[in-house]
């Protein structure tokens, strides 16, 4: 037992000075010890050890107070890769990606009409592909996967669009590569994503919300992803604002993403003006160039979902709210509802800490969120 114990303290002194590191961008070893109040010698040991295995290098002496000039060291942002994994609804793509979020490679594999079966092929042949391509040693595979995920067995309870239940994708995958494999739902990896490798590193609390054929959100709470008591936390999606609306995909009707999705306003951009916007690239043409039709479309869904907003407001009091996803592109319209929306349906003081903005990570945030989960589970940073 003393012995676990011993191991579990080293192991907690190491990822405390690489983290201390890493977020330093440069350091001495007496800042280390300064900061992290470990002794001068445990600090050298631990610094040794990075060395040795090619995570942490020197790189130059620090300018001199009065006497000899201590040596500098950094994280080596490419000693190691992750492997980022999106399995989006058109294409699975995946990423290797360096310690600080830099996308080195990058592959996407078409989807088509896949079976269970055949889905799980393409993702073995993506992550094939991905190791083939890595010229530094893999830390493990991140994968982001549209469902309901139980992200400590690496269980995939249900994704419709692949048609798996209760596909233990994790188990499958760390058999075949011999590798660590993290999963969670794709929401919740975009918002760890944007929290690591974003511009919201310094929100320790988050929510960001996803926006694409779907809709769902991801909860960051003191710098560590959340949840929920069965990995459902964020599923927004799914909450029915209109009893008898539309049908959704996943069974029920009237959900917020029959409302609120790039799927949900084509369609009723198609009611109103057949054949004009047939995909959301021409839709964010006509929006940019002021059409009166594709302003108030885009409004409507910002209100609808102001209105579901104001709910996580009230519930959570966290003050920043992120928008991600595909209609970013017309992201100031949307925020500029949302906020209204949130100005008038919380109390007063709520909204007035409440900020809304828009994503940094474009198209790459569930890779780059994907790579951040092993990067927490494997090196422990953030
Ligand atoms: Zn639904």
């Amino acid at each position: 037992l003393k012995k676990a114990n011993q191991e579990e303290s080293r192991q907690h002194n190491r990822r405390l000075v690489l983290n201390t590191i890493y977020n330093s961008g440069e350091i001495s070893r007496v800042d280390i010890a300064r900061h992290t109040q470990l002794t001068r010698t445990t600090v050298s040991e631990i610094v040794s050890e990075f060395i040795d295995a090619g995570l942490v290098a020197e790189v130059g002496l620090a300018p001199s107070r009065g006497g000899k000039p201590a040596t500098l060291l950094k994280v080596d942002e490419n000693a190691r890769l992750m492997i980022g994994v999106d399995l989006a609804e058109k294409e699975f793509c995946g990423a290797l990606v360096n310690l600080r979020g830099a996308i080195v490679e990058r592959l996407c594999l078409s989807i088509e009409n896949e079976n269970a079966e055949t889905a799980l092929e393409r993702v073995y042949a993506l992550v094939e592909q991905m190791l083939v391509l890595a010229d530094q040693p893999v830390l493990g595979i991140g994968i982001g996967v549209p469902g309901l995920m139980d992200p400590a067995t690496g269980y995939v309870r249900q994704a419709v669009h692949l048609n798996w239940h209760d596909l233990p994708l994790g188990d499958l995958l760390h058999q075949r590569f011999q590798l660590p494999v993290h999963l969670a739902n794709d929401c919740q990896v975009a918002a760890l994503g944007e929290y690591t490798f974003g511009a919201e590193t310094a929100n320790r609390n988050l929510i960001v919300i996803k926006i694409g054929r779907g809709l769902g959100a991801g909860i960051v709470l003191s710098g560590q992803l959340f949840y929920g008591d069965n990995a459902g936390a964020g599923e927004i999606g799914h909450v029915q604002i209109i009893e008898d609306g539309e049908p959704c995909r996943c069974g029920n009707q009237g959900c917020l993403e029959t409302l609120v999705s790039s799927t949900a306003l084509l369609q009723k951009a198609h009611l109103i003006a057949p054949g004009e916007f047939p995909d959301l690239i021409r839709f964010t043409q006509a929006y940019q160039a002021g059409d009166p039709r594709a302003v108030s479309l885009l409004e409507e869904a910002g209100n609808t979902l102001g209105r579901a907003i104001i709910h996580l407001v009230s519930a959570l009091n966290l003050n920043r709210i992120v928008i991600a996803g595909n209609l970013t592109c017309c992201g100031e319209g949307l925020l500029a509802s949302i906020q209204r929306q949130v100005q008038n349906g919380v109390l007063p003081a709520l909204a007035q800490q409440t900020e809304i903005g828009l994503a940094t990570l474009g198209d790459d945030i569930v890779i780059l969120g994907a790579a951040s989960l092993v990067l927490k589970h494997e090196l422990g940073l953030f």
